[in-house]
């Protein structure tokens, strides 16, 4: 029948792939049944091998052995340490007196920088630690010129070309308390965001030790730490415009900001917030437009991201799973990823399920019984390290991916009921998968691999769904959908 097509394909794609009888046989009966299961009944019909449900997990068995050195323990230090610096407001101290002492924003920095050293150390200098830094003028939250530095961490790719592609996570290492203009007193920031550069920290650890053992990243991975974003995410704003101009390949910012996972009755501790942008931020008047026509509107990069994500969810161990949500941020508030989303990038952020908001922005104290800041005490160890796992195996897999198809088109000259798709190869690619949803569906339902070739004829309706093509390397790693461009 034709999943066995699929299925030889498969197995021929590489070890990577983890294909379960018991797949195969959901996948048989949702075939079989698909006048009652399906969105649509066309979905499931065409030429060659029968799609494949899109949820099918596959996993890279080295990616799953590097995000299990993820230490929750290492986690508690790190933020511990950056607790430990009592206040690191952007306008807290940066004084050599003051880096000696172990306080203030100069303290973290430096801290931080030793820290990626270290770990560069560990694997034989397979990481460049850079600085980024520059003086932010006056503005509401800075009273006089200040010095912000971003800090970070190159793991450059082992593909003089892939190398050129770029993922990066990040985590801001500013904090505040109830006074944003407070740079003295205690400002803990344990979750927000100690938790987030905890994480950057981690996958810098982890991955920068993975491929000691001997893991291959053709394309480059950043490990980001910010300073400004309470003060109007200065830092990444900096950063952003940095990558923008020098024409940065990056294809995915993963923004970690408060997922500590706050100690309260009602967390969801199994879930991670993944928010992500639906119309983009820097589209212009004709992409909006475009996007109008076609019905692209929850098909922007960043939402694309937020799926592959949901799908390294589905197909590592990470300890929790991502929760889409489709908006680019809480009401009222904003984050790093946005600065990267106004200069054109794919940029979620991860925030825990249930903020406690008597335990960030707070000067800590006790009123009425309630105890307010942003305490080493509130934060779940073993969560940030969940969400850790989540976001390496996701820089990884993205890293050892080859590079999206490029030209994406969608034939539209002709009315006609079949849908024919072209693209333009990939480095690195052995395959491609066409792979589509329902328009009302939230994630993608089918895959349909094409085994050579960069063309596909599909019986589905192009007028019925949404598209993606993604390409597949020879172990099987993924590269991020585009959404073809319909061509007259
Ligand atoms: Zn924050």
């Amino acid at each position: 029948m034709a999943y066995q097509e699929n299925s030889a394909m498969t197995e021929s794609a590489g070890s990577g792939y983890l294909c379960t009888s018991l797949v195969a046989a959901a996948v048989a009966l949702a075939l079989a049944l698909c006048v009652p299961l399906c969105p649509a009944q066309e979905m499931a019909q065409g030429q060659g091998p029968a799609p494949r449900l899109a949820s099918d997990p596959h996993a890279d068995s080295h990616i799953a052995d590097a995000i299990r050195q993820v230490s929750a323990e290492r986690i508690r230090q790190t933020i511990e340490k950056l607790v430990s610096f009592q206040n690191r407001s952007t306008i807290s101290a940066q004084d050599e007196a003051s880096i000696k002492a172990g306080t203030g924003i100069g303290a973290a920095r430096e801290w931080i920088q030793a820290e990626f050293e270290r770990y560069s150390k560990e694997c034989g200098g397979c990481l460049e630690v850079k600085t980024d830094r520059f003086t932010e003028p006056p503005a509401d939250r800075i009273p006089k010129p200040t010095e912000i530095t971003n800090v970070y961490a190159v793991l450059r790719g082992t593909d003089a070309e892939q190398a050129k592609r770029i993922v990066l996570v990040t985590g801001h290492y500013d904090s505040r308390n109830s006074d944003t203009l407070n740079g003295t007193d205690p400002a803990p920031g344990a979750n927000d965001d100690g938790s987030g550069t905890a994480v950057s920290l981690e996958c810098a650890r982890v991955l920068s030790k993975a491929v000691l053992n001997k893991i291959k990243f053709p394309a480059t991975i950043i490990f980001l730490t910010v300073a400004g974003e309470e003060q109007g995410l200065n830092g990444s704003k900096h950063f952003a415009l940095m990558a923008k101009q020098q024409a940065w390949k990056l294809e995915a910012v993963l923004n970690n900001d408060i997922v500590g996972g706050n100690r309260g009755p009602q967390q969801d501790a199994s879930v991670v917030r993944v928010f992500s942008e639906g119309l983009p931020a820097a589209a212009s008047e004709a992409e909006i437009k475009r996007i109008r026509t076609l019905g692209g509107e929850s098909d922007s990069t960043s939402r694309e991201l937020s799926r592959y994500i949901a799908d390294v969810g589905r197909s590592y161990d990470a300890g929790v799973k991502p929760l889409m949500i489709f908006r680019l941020d809480r009401f009222l508030r904003g984050g790093d990823h946005y600065s990267f989303n106004q200069q054109g990038f794919a940029g979620v952020r991860f925030t825990e399920f249930r903020e406690d908001f008597n335990h960030q922005h707070q000067t800590p104290r006790t009123e009425n019984g309630i105890e307010y800041g942003d305490l080493l005490k509130f934060v779940d160890f073993d969560y940030v390290a969940h969400v850790a796992r989540l976001n390496a195996a996701t820089l990884a897999s993205l890293a050892s991916a080859p590079a999206p198809p490029t030209n994406a088109k969608m034939q539209a000259k002709d009315l006609e009921n079949d849908t024919t798709l072209t693209w333009e190869p990939s480095a690195g690619a052995a395959a491609y998968e066409v792979v589509w949803r329902s328009t009302k569906a939230a994630d993608w339902e089918y895959v349909q691999t094409v085994s050579s070739g960069t063309r596909a004829t599909l019986k589905v309706s192009k007028d019925n769904v949404i598209f993606g093509v993604r390409a597949v390397d020879a172990a099987g790693h993924r590269s991020l959908p585009v959404v073809p461009e319909p061509e007259r």
